[in-house]
């Protein structure tokens, strides 16, 4: 499937390792990327600056689901069932 235009679940929920421009350290797992935009789309689109995990990142419809809700719900359990275990 396509990316859902506007929705930007992965951009919040998911926690990203590598720097993004004005994130130098990444992203924890629910907090907005700097690069997503009020309307959430992607600011550093099509721009060599975007993080190549974003790039290689595909829609899918087990991830984004059938709306951004549903998305949203799915990547933070998965961020929630991969996360390092705290001893
Ligand atoms: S969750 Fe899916 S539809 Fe939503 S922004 Fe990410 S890839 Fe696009
Ligand atoms: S750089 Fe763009 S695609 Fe990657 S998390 Fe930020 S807004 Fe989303």
């Amino acid at each position: 499937m396509k990316c859902r235009s506007g929705c930007g679940a992965c951009c919040i929920a998911l926690s990203i390792s590598s720097p993004i421009p004005g994130m130098p350290e990444g992203k924890p797992a629910g907090v907005r990327c700097l690069q997503l935009s009020a309307e959430n789309l992607c600011l550093l689109y099509r721009k060599p600056e975007r993080p190549a995990v974003c790039v290689n990142l595909k829609a899918s419809r087990q991830m984004c689901g059938s709306n951004r809700g549903e998305a949203l719900q799915y990547l933070r359990d998965l961020e929630e069932a991969t996360k390092p275990a705290s001893f």
